[in-house]
């Protein structure tokens, strides 16, 4: 009687796998894709390489991207307005080499992933997928003919403006808050003809970081799915740069996708306000610290690694996270909402999840909020690559 009793618990734990089993075997089994990812820029400000173990220095490495599941991560290729004509389009050129010399000394576990055939390849292989985006117009300097350079080098996504705004395009920082540093807002012609030639080339226009007119006008223009590759929902967190609803419902109505960025700012509504009274508080000590070094943000990261107790407290939990997804899903459907992580270009994310290791419990989470497996697969990667396919050649 007794061995039977074991017998009947053994075969109870084989058919019905602990919710742990069941989220790491859906997550292992899914198509992860995360469409921006820092690691480029922070790998030249830090002078580290992507295949080294990095933990404790960046969010991301080659070990923790798979660890973590990621089967497609776009690069970002990023520069802010300093780099201007004659700097930002060397740099952008840069960013890619170094792409391009990782993926090839690790040809082994790395690919790139450019057309539809190399797409149909890459879900093939068991390789980490490795896609170009390059986040902000002015790195095409103005000029149609590096617009088409930078694409025939690979890349596959163009964040029309990043912060600054480009004289075809203003920025959605532009447009709120230094309004005054701009003349007009929203697509210019040439701003139209730049968009028109990404449909024709097969490039997907990225609307993360672009004002609302210019969002407006993107949407008139464009003849393709667009994609937010790293943004957040307004309603949830009026921040400058989150989607409101009627911006949400215009992304659905065009078949795009919005990729939901793991910033804390941009998730929790209270944290631009505990993040100000951090600093209000260690006020004495950050004047201290610009007394022999006057950069700001280096002496506030000084601050954030002497206090990590009270850091770890700002920081929301994961669940507010599938919070934004919810919200989306309940205006457009489940068929728009993806993962744009933004890792290694935020300071803070969610509790839970510290680097690119921790995107499992992403599917966890949803699995607790019952979603779906068929769901869930939309959501960390079948969505992204629908709207890929529906824009290249
Ligand atoms: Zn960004």
């Amino acid at each position: 009687m007794r061995k039977f009793f074991w017998l009947v618990l053994f075969l109870v734990m084989q058919s019905s796998p602990s919710v742990a089993q069941k989220y790491r075997r859906l997550h292992r089994k899914a198509m992860v894709a995360d469409s921006h990812n820092d690691f480029l820029s922070v790998s030249i400000d830090k002078n580290v390489a992507f295949d080294q173990d990095l933990t404790g220095i960046t969010q991301s490495d080659l070990n923790r991207m798979k660890k973590g599941g990621i089967d497609l991560q776009i690069f970002s290729i990023w520069c802010d307005q300093t780099y201007t004509k004659g700097k930002a389009y060397a740099h952008a050129n840069r960013e890619i080499d170094s792409l391009y010399s990782i993926v090839s000394r690790n040809s082994s576990s790395m690919m790139m992933v450019r057309t539809a055939a190399e797409m149909n390849a890459f879900l093939r292989s068991g390789k980490l997928g490795a896609m170009i985006g390059v986040e902000g117009g002015h790195m095409i300097e103005d000029d149609l003919s590096k617009l088409d350079s930078l694409f025939s080098r690979g890349a596959r996504y163009l964040t029309l403006t990043w912060n600054n705004s480009v004289p075809w395009a203003s920025s959605a920082m532009d447009e709120t808050i230094r309004k005054d540093s701009i003349k007009s807002a929203g697509l210019n012609e040439f701003g139209r003809k730049v968009v028109a030639r990404m449909n024709e080339l097969g490039m997907m226009v990225d609307v993360s970081h672009v004002g609302e007119k210019t969002f407006y006008d993107v949407m008139q223009t464009t003849t393709k799915p667009v994609m937010a590759s790293h943004s957040c929902a307004w309603a949830l967190n009026p921040s400058f740069r989150n989607l409101k609803d009627e911006q949400i419902l215009a992304i659905g109505k065009n078949n795009g996708v919005i990729q939901l960025n793991f910033y804390s700012g941009f998730l929790d509504s209270n944290f631009s306000k505990n993040n100000q009274a951090f600093f209000a508080r260690h006020k004495a000590e950050k004047d201290s610290i610009m007394l022999t070094n006057p950069v700001e943000y280096l002496a506030e990261s000084v601050l954030l690694r002497k206090y990590p107790a009270e850091i770890r407290e700002m920081r929301p939990s994961i669940s507010l996270l599938i919070d934004h997804i919810d919200h989306i899903v309940k205006l457009i459907g489940v068929d728009h909402v993806g993962l744009g992580s933004d890792f290694d270009g935020i300071s803070s994310s969610p509790k839970e999840l510290n680097d690119v290791a921790d995107m499992p419990l992403v599917t966890a989470e949803l699995l607790k909020r019952g979603y779906s497996k068929k769901s869930i697969k939309k959501i960390l990667g079948e969505n992204f690559i629908r709207v890929f396919r529906a824009n290249v050649n």
